[in-house]
């Protein structure tokens, strides 16, 4: 598995850095965004470091997220009764990409809430991280 000792989602995937992890299985896992646009904000990510779609074995890596993608949008919308999901993902810098390890970001929506890049416009609506975290997996870690 190609790893990247300076990148951060390597370092998740492998347990040198903390996450909240959603789900995880031997090619990719999902967890919590640290800087949610919306409650239960989550990031797919494969466990092969590659930068972004553009990159040498992205064909693998976004093979490899299929089940951790299914898996992670039916919790959101279980466990968090979301109303829909929308899929983000961003190449290059010029696309807004600061984490250059593929990864797409799941967000939960409720019907009516407003623009997607602005944060969610009723803060007292939100769950905190270890809120949302024992939501959707029953514990927080
Ligand atoms: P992008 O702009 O698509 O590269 O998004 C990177 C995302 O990673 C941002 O939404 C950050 O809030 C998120 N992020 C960065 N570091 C961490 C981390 N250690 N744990 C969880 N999310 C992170
Ligand atoms: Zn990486």
């Amino acid at each position: 598995m190609s790893v990247n000792d300076s990148c951060i989602f390597c370092a998740i995937s492998t347990g040198r850095a903390p996450a909240r992890f959603i789900y995880q299985d031997d090619s990719a896992c999902s967890f919590l965004d640290i800087n949610p646009l919306r409650t239960g904000h989550a990031l797919v990510v494969p466990r092969r470091h590659v930068r972004d779609l553009a990159d040498e074995g992205a064909v693998e890596a976004v093979a490899a997220i299929g089940r951790a993608l299914q898996e992670t949008a039916v919790l959101l919308s279980t466990k968090l009764d979301a109303d829909g999901i929308s899929v983000l993902q961003a190449n290059g810098a010029a696309a807004g990409q600061e984490v250059f390890h593929l990864h797409f970001h799941l967000v939960p929506r409720r019907t009516g809430d407003g623009q997607l890049t602005d944060h969610t416009p009723d803060e007292s609506a939100r769950l905190t991280l270890d809120e949302t975290h024992r939501a959707l997996v029953g514990r927080a870690s």
